[in-house]
């Protein structure tokens, strides 16, 4: 159904009373090491939902790229082109506060190693796939080789503009949709200022005008608004208490994509993916609060 061209990290998080100044030492928790990364997540959330995928990527010849390869391989994720590089495995630092706010330093490791070469190598999985989804935490030339092959076997190009970084025009037109949060969406619509008071509608309608052949903005609890040639639809989330919203974005993103590679409308996918959203942030962590078909809110 889905092939996801991302990253696989190895989150390595702490919590701390206050972060050391320079020249500081504190003390922390012990230490708690999670599957992470946008690609890896968006692949285990797709696959748990019963889609079958497949994951173009590096990880290191380290302790964390066994850890990680046996994440992917646990949730069903096809690893044929998930390659072994000499050297560190992609980690995110990542310390948490005592209000649970998130600093995070990411060190890519493998993934900055991800070529067109590899995009190339997984032709064949491409044509097999639907939709072929990429995020931003790989280098640009490999985003750009996903996109054209996404194009060229007749997959529909996913594209989660996380984190932000300028991205050529002809990667753009592909997408159906391009896919970020309001932060996102700010930034690429010219500022943070952007965000302020506007409308999300009329974010969408100006994403639009960006040149992806259709665009969604999520809005956390507020769920999602929609645009596309048939015009803009905000599409709300089902109410739940939220415990943890990491990966909630990857969540989505994923079952989007694998109601998209099943023939759904975008509406009628992204209407079931605010509810994979939501499911996400009722348990801790990414990959581990990813549900099942059957834990879905209604
Ligand atoms: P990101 O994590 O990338 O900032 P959002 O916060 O917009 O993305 O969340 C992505 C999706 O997850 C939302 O569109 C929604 O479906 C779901 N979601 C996130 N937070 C909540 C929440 N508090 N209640 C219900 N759904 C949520």
């Amino acid at each position: 159904d889905v092939v996801v061209v991302g990253s696989v990290n190895a989150d390595l998080v702490v919590g701390v009373d206050r972060r050391p100044a320079p020249g500081e030492t504190v003390l922390g928790s012990d230490l708690a090491t999670h599957p992470g990364g946008k690609g890896a997540n968006q692949a285990v959330a797709a696959a748990r939902l019963g889609g079958r995928v497949g994951i173009v990527g590096r990880v290191g010849d380290d302790g964390h790229g066994a850890l990680l390869r046996g994440a992917l391989a646990e949730a069903g994720v096809d690893l044929a082109h998930l390659a072994v590089t000499p050297g560190p495995s992609g980690v995110a630092l990542i310390t948490v506060g005592p209000d649970g706010d998130n600093s995070i330093i990411v060190s890519p490791g493998a993934n900055a190693r991800l070529t067109p070469d590899d995009v190339a190598a997984a032709r064949d999985m491409i044509a097999a796939a639907s939709v072929v989804t990429f995020q931003l935490e790989v280098p640009m030339p490999a985003i750009e080789a996903a996109a054209r092959a996404a194009a060229s076997a007749g997959a529909r190009a996913v594209l989660n503009l996380s984190p932000t970084a300028p991205v050529p025009a002809e990667v753009l037109a592909v997408c159906d949709p391009l896919v970020v949060n309001e932060h996102e969406a700010a930034w690429l619509l010219g500022g943070p200022g952007a965000a302020d008071g506007a409308d999300p509608e009329r974010m969408a309608a100006a994403l639009l005008g960006s040149g992806p052949r259709s665009a969604v903005i999520t809005l956390g609890a507020d769920g999602v608004v929609v645009a596309d040639a048939e015009g803009t639809a905000r599409i709300p989330s089902p109410k739940v208490e939220a415990v943890d919203t990491t990966g909630a974005g990857d969540a989505f993103t994923a079952a989007l994509c694998l109601r998209l590679a099943r023939g759904d409308s975008l509406r009628d996918a992204a209407r079931y993916a605010t509810r994979v959203g939501a499911a996400a942030v009722r348990r801790p962590g990414a990959q581990t609060s990813y549900p099942t078909p059957d834990e879905l809110p209604a």
